[in-house]
Order: C-alpha cells, then sequence, then structure tokens
C-alpha cells in the first residue's frame, strides 16, 4: 500500500500572500516608475477570476500588463530578483519537513493560474515538496488524480466535498473553529498530533 499524503494548500498556508502585495506592487513601481501604483492596488480585487463559487484567483500577470505594458514574463525575473530578500513564509512551515519521517508523503496543492503561482514558490524555495497547480475545486482534482490517495488535506479555506478517504483539515490562524466536526488547527504544528 502506499504511503498516505498530506496535501498542503500554499496561499495563506504556507504563504504570507497578502503580505506579497503590496510588496509586490512597490517593486513594480521602482521598476516602472511611471504607472500609478496606488490605484493598481486599490484595483487589485477587481482583476480576480471567479472559477465555482469562493475559488477565485488574482489575475496578476494581465493586471501588470493593464498597468505598465510590460509582459510578466519580460518583468518576472527583476520582480523575483528584488523580492527574494523577503521571507514570504509563516514562521510554523519547517514543520512539514518533520511529516515524511511519521510515514506521510507531503504535496502542495495551489489553486491559482501557472505562471502567478510558480512566481510565488519561485519566492519560497525552501519548499521542493512535488506540487500541483490547479484551477478547479481541490476535492474534485482529487477524487480524479489521487483517487486511491488517503490522508490529510491541509488549507485556511475550507474544501466541501472531499473524498471520503482524506481528512479536510481547516487551518486558522485566529483560533476559529469549525461547526462541523472536521479537524481545526490554528498552528501547522498543532497537526501533528493527529499523525
Ligand atoms: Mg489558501
Amino acid at each position: 500500500m502506499s504511503r498516505p499524503i498530506i496535501f498542503v494548500d500554499f496561499d495563506r498556508t504556507l504563504f504570507q500572500t497578502d503580505a506579497l502585495f503590496p510588496l509586490l506592487w512597490d517593486t513594480v513601481g521602482e521598476l516602472y516608475p511611471q504607472a500609478d501604483i496606488q490605484t493598481a492596488k486599490n484595483e487589485v480585487g477587481k482583476w480576480y477570476e471567479i472559477i465555482e463559487g469562493d475559488y477565485k484567483h488574482y489575475l496578476f500577470p494581465q493586471h501588470l500588463l493593464h498597468v505598465t505594458g510590460a509582459n510578466f514574463d519580460q518583468a518576472e525575473p527583476l520582480l523575483l530578483e528584488r523580492l527574494s530578500k523577503h521571507d514570504f513564509t509563516y514562521p510554523d512551515v519547517g514543520v512539514i519537513n518533520h511529516w515524511p519521517a511519521k510515514g506521510y508523503d507531503v504535496r502542495i496543492l495551489t489553486f491559482g493560474g501557472e505562471p502567478f503561482q510558480k512566481f510565488k514558490l519561485k519566492l519560497t524555495p525552501q519548499f521542493i515538496e512535488p506540487r500541483d497547480i490547479i484551477l478547479e475545486p481541490k476535492g474534485t482534482f482529487l477524487a480524479h488524480h489521487y483517487p486511491d490517495a488517503a490522508g490529510f488535506m491541509v488549507d485556511d479555506k475550507r474544501n466541501p466535498g472531499m473524498p471520503a478517504t482524506i481528512k479536510e483539515v481547516w487551518l486558522n490562524r485566529q483560533g476559529k473553529t469549525a461547526e462541523d466536526a472536521i479537524i481545526t488547527i490554528s498552528s501547522l504544528e498543532q497537526l501533528e498530533e493527529f499523525l
């Protein structure tokens, strides 16, 4: 039998996405001084694509092109170079390195457009875990692509419709607990008691 898997969400689970956005746009402003960065920051919410329900993702490459006229491919190396001095991970992420020794494979499962997700992953080179970048609900994806997998899905968002063999774990860093009977944790370290 194959090892159980802990699937781990990326944005707001491992990566402080909300800390990136202002720094990202400030950096765009350094590279493209003619751009109206304040307006761009205010309009981030207009550049989300909704796929289904709560599944939406930020179209940063399109927003960047609109604001600066630059293609993301051109800008990416310059943005990475300037942003790589920042650590956008949460302080507790190192714990995922302990999970393989407890018998689990770890995979990053992240929702969003591939270029921007890969960009954020390049800012966190310490994560060497295999990853899936998807644009569909996680439960649907797991049922289709990992039909035999058992384990956990750790996410800062709720994931209705998980396959029965994959336990939903809700990471709520504010300490809220779910009203239904799923595992709720307020830090990644708390998952250890369930492994
Ligand atoms: Mg998330």
